[in-house]
């Protein structure tokens, strides 16, 4: 093997959090009445979609605090789409049935089971912590997982370095090995935050296109694959 750890991203790089999104959100809405028709959820996705994106950016930017951005985006959801509900009451009902709606990305099963016991396997998130645990003992992907780092837990989220710098000393206890005498890798889907983030601390990284994004910015990661299968070509 070329590299001693793998870091892998969670959430559109193993988890189909884009299915386990559009499910939550579908039930959480019927569950208020908030909405009618099939064509009415899409657009009301994408809708939810841009605002919460953006407040995660202003997250990963140190602008919001998780906390904020957890009933904001419902708030400014519903003030959107002239809806009537209670943010707070919605974003309860989100967080409680996200975790409950677990799908895994192609490949993601074959890929981590495969690779356990040949190679570290740990996940870096940005995410809120109760929620990716639950999600992850959902997934089936557990056992093969030698630890998870969450970014709400560490208190710096992607790309920022420290959270990097966290999750090596964390390994150090664990692999009893000196993390800069090891090579690491960072597989994601996000250059901003996963590509950047590895980057950032001078470490090889993988991006996972699936859809052939085209890559408009100056990050530039180590190689990049479409399907996860194709991983194993590099490791
Ligand atoms: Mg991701």
């Amino acid at each position: 093997m070329k590299y001693d750890v793998l870091l892998f991203d969670a959430d559109d790089t193993l988890l189909d959090f884009k299915k386990s999104e559009r499910i939550t959100f579908d039930i959480v809405l019927n569950k208020h009445g908030l909405i009618g028709e099939p064509v009415q959820l899409d657009q009301l996705i994408e809708s939810y979609k841009s605002i919460n994106s953006l407040l995660w950016s202003q997250e990963a930017q140190g602008l919001v605090t998780k906390d904020f951005l957890k009933i904001e985006r419902f708030k400014q959801f519903l003030e959107t789409n002239n809806l009537f509900a209670d943010p707070a009451l919605l974003s309860e009902d989100y967080l409680e049935t996200l975790p409950s709606q677990v799908f895994l990305t192609e490949g993601a099963f074959e890929l981590v089971s495969g690779l356990h016991g040949k190679i570290p396997i740990v996940i870096i998130t940005n995410g809120v912590g109760n929620v990716q645990y639950k999600r992850f003992s959902q997934s089936g992907l557990n056992p093969f997982i030698e630890m998870m780092i969450i970014s709400e837990e560490c208190g710096f989220s992607k790309p920022d370095k420290r959270i990097f710098d966290y999750t090596f000393n964390r390994l150090r206890e664990k692999l009893k090995k000196n993390p800069s005498e090891s090579k690491f890798l960072m597989i994601g889907d996000k250059l901003e935050t996963d590509i950047l983030g590895a980057q950032n601390c001078e470490i090889d990284s993988c991006w996972y296109n699936p859809d052939k994004i085209i890559n408009s910015t100056t990050i530039a990661p180590t190689f990049e694959i479409q399907s996860l299968s194709e991983l194993l070509n590099y490791l």
